[in-house]
């Protein structure tokens, strides 16, 4: 078989030329606004309308009603509902005026009365397409305007005489600038005439799993969403609930749910290292020296990921854990069961201060045990880069901590068998699959040599807990760890709402915090629209608590501060040199003081969920009781409210991703850099969820029985795509 694996079989009748059956001329001319053909086509390409199939597949985003035609008097009449009208009318005067800015303003008449057309930008052709006595069919919406009852901007075109209203709802198709709707409607028309659209799911599962959805057949669904006929409820095309988009959204999830099954077996039958645990090696010596006792959960997850890493193919693991859980010791465990085993293991940060803090305490713990471990940072001096890029690829480097400076292209690992990807969802994922893609690509510089078909195995680690249903969808081939317990002594963290006027009373509490010696960070408010800006309110936030509080040292750390300054104010903290830091966002992830007990938070209105949450994990790591103070500037918007509200009643990192999920929305949630291409088009998380289960069923009994029919239904859905839901 030609190409990999999954590249799905091109159904010919489906794959054929995407272009109108006349190449475009005709619908090209008729409306005089398109283009060349040529490039009509490529437009349609980029939009992903390359085979006859996509096109049939492009489904309206609404609808408009040309069925039937209303009195001019009627219409203004009805102004002011917010509908859209049709009427007919005679072009009684056609002027164009210059005050208040140049307009061309038409008026039209019937028996009934007069009505207003104003166009702010028109073409000179539009203005003899309007001449006086033409008869025109005018649609818009009618506005009570300055001078009477009017129509800005409507859709307008010369009577045809005889020509009989459209019988079916006119459909309005998601396009891009150069394409219009004339020419995608009769390419969508040609598409759906010539394009053979036989049923893809086998009778068995339609009568068996899916009896209870009565699925309508597919064929005649697309023909009623193109040209629903006036009779349909206009209300249930609109929100999408009618039976015909159900079936749709229910064929797009279900060749989504074929596909991440596929990618899931493909990796099963991809090679990695076997890395049995050792139990004479680093691993036992390091749980030797450590100075606590790992929790029942932290030991759960480390056997779950000892056996992964046992099997002869790619780990592909999502350690989930709310923050403060004790994810960085599973990691290291890992790493030394890797180690053992002769391979080199990496670990991946999103920051350079959280992967500094990783390099320091994983080099502490475990140099003594013998472990050379390398430290590789954009922030590098060259000539340092290149020694460090030089023991990764010798091998001699047996532990690699980094942000993305470890994923560039020049670093070439000898051996590696494990990847760590901390805080996973701060990555993209083509940067996740880099790490992945980088197993042992140099010369083979020990006997230990994966193959060149071996990807180490790989760990994700996450404090953002996934809602079940994105965990159907879009994690279905991520295997998923749990730890569900807090390492004992910590004490639950008061949260509390403070208005921005009570600055002196925060002030206050920072001092009672440092004279018990406890420690402060103080976040400073996001500003996402200027880094600059952030910056400087950062300095001023730091220049006004050194004044305020003369008797502590208070420290300032942010984003543009060289990377030397930024370790050394760390260390000081870490140390309890400083008493209060002043941070921006830098710290949000990772960052690990337990004597920190006091977290400020300014402007908390401004942050997202996830990032409070994230936040407010930075204090409560410790024993002493932990205070988080939102400070917000009152009006609160209904979001932000909710927000703060939820992050006072809770921490309990699982409630507090439901509830973000609740108020963003699934799409949102996931965010532009996760989600990608591999967002649904049509079946939306929010209200179809319940579907997933079904489509779930289906792929598994079609995977199993009905492997031609999963292939036209892949063919048909993904054509070329199918790489994008691999994620
Ligand atoms: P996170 O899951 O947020 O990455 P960390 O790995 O940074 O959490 O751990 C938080 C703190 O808890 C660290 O100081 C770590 O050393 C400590 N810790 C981890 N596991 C235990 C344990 N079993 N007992 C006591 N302290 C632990
Ligand atoms: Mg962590």
């Amino acid at each position: 078989m030609p190409g990999t694996v999954t590249e799905p079989t091109q159904d010919k009748a489906e794959a054929s030329d995407a272009a109108p059956s006349a190449k475009g001329k005709a619908a090209g001319k008729a409306s005089g606004k398109d283009a060349k053909p040529s490039s009509a086509v490529a437009r349609l390409a980029k939009m992903g309308l390359r085979r006859s199939v996509d096109l049939v597949l492009h489904l309206p985003m609404r609808y408009e009603d040309e069925t039937t035609l209303m009195p001019i008097a009627e219409a203004i009449r009805r102004s002011g509902l917010g509908q859209p009208a049709q009427v007919e009318g005679e072009v009684i005067s056609n002027e164009v005026t210059f005050r208040p800015r140049r307009q061309l303003v038409v008026k039209i008449a019937d028996d009934s009365g007069e009505l207003t057309l104003r166009f702010l930008n028109f073409y000179g052709s539009q203005t003899k397409q309007m001449e006086e006595g033409v008869r025109l069919r005018v649609r818009g919406e009618v506005r009570g305007g300055f001078f009477g009852a009017e129509m800005v901007h409507p859709t307008v075109r010369p009577v045809v005489p005889d020509e009989p209203l459209p019988d079916r709802l006119t459909p309005v198709y998601p396009a891009t600038a150069g394409i219009s709707q004339a020419y995608l409607r009769k390419a969508i028309s040609g598409a759906l005439a010539r394009t053979p659209l036989p049923e893809t799911l086998p009778a068995a599962v339609l009568q068996g799993p899916l009896a209870k959805l009565k699925l309508r057949p597919l064929a005649e669904c697309l023909r009623l969403l193109h040209t629903p006929p006036p009779q349909e409820s206009e209300a249930a095309l609109a929100d999408r609930s009618h039976p015909a988009w159900q079936r749709i959204k229910f064929d797009e999830l279900l060749a989504q749910q074929i596909s991440l099954r596929r990618a899931h077996e493909a990796r099963r039958e991809k090679n990695a290292p076997s890395m049995p645990r050792r139990e004479d090696g680093l691993l036992t010596r390091f749980l030797q020296a450590l100075p606590f006792r790992l929790t029942g959960a932290q030991q759960r997850v480390v056997e779950e990921i000892a056996a992964d890493m046992t099997a002869q193919h790619p780990m592909h693991r999502l350690l989930q854990g709310d923050v403060g859980s004790g994810k960085t010791i599973v990691a290291a465990l890992a790493a030394c069961q890797a180690i053992d085993a002769g391979y080199q293991a990496a670990i991946m940060a999103p920051t350079e201060i959280l992967a500094e803090q990783h390099y320091r305490k994983l080099s502490a713990w475990l140099e003594p045990l013998g472990v050379p471990v390398v430290w590789l940072a954009g922030s590098l001096k060259a000539r340092e880069k290149r020694e460090a890029v030089a023991r990764v690829e010798s091998g001699e480097a047996r532990l690699a901590i980094g942000t993305h400076a470890l994923i560039q292209d020049t670093v070439r690992f000898a051996r590696l068998g494990l990847s760590v990807v901390d805080e996973q969802h701060r990555f993209g994922v083509a940067q996740r699959l880099a790490l992945r893609g980088k197993a042992g690509s140099a010369e083979p510089a020990q006997p230990v040599q994966p193959g060149p078909d071996t990807v180490p195995h790989q760990l994700m680690m996450s404090a953002t807990p996934i809602p079940r249903t994105l965990a159907m969808t879009y994690y279905a081939d991520l295997d998923v760890s749990v730890i569900d317990e807090l390492p004992p002594g910590r004490t639950p963290i008061v949260t509390r709402l403070v208005n921005d006027e009570r600055r002196d009373e925060v002030i206050d509490r920072i001092h009672h915090a440092a004279a018990e010696g406890r420690q402060v960070y103080w976040v400073c408010p996001l500003i996402e629209e200027s880094e600059a800006l952030q910056l400087q309110t950062a300095v001023e936030t730091y220049e006004t608590l050194v004044a305020a509080l003369p008797d502590l040292r208070v420290g300032l750390v942010h984003g543009r501060l060289p990377p030397a300054e930024k370790a050394s104010v760390m260390d000081d903290f870490s140390a309890n040199r400083l008493q209060v830091l002043v941070a921006t966002t830098v710290i949000e992830v990772g960052v690990d003081v337990p004597n920190a007990s006091l977290m400020v938070i300014e402007h908390a209105e401004r942050f997202g969920l996830a990032q409070l949450h994230q936040l407010r994990g930075r204090v409560g790591r410790g024993t002493a009781e932990s205070v988080c103070l939102l400070m917000y500037q009152a009006p609160l918007s209904p979001t932000a409210r909710e927000r703060l509200a939820t992050m006072r009643e809770t921490t309990d990192g699982f409630e507090i991703a439901r509830r973000d999920l609740d108020i963003r929305g699934p799409g949102e949630f996931l965010g532009a850099r996760q989600s990608g291409e591999a967002m649904l088009r049509f079946a939306d998380l929010n209200t179809d969820a319940w579907l997933v289960e079904y489509a779930q069923e289906a792929a598994q009994m079609m995977l199993t029985r009905f492997p031609e029919a999963v292939e036209t239904h892949l063919s048909r859905w993904l054509g070329g795509r199918e790489h994008y839901l691999k994620a």
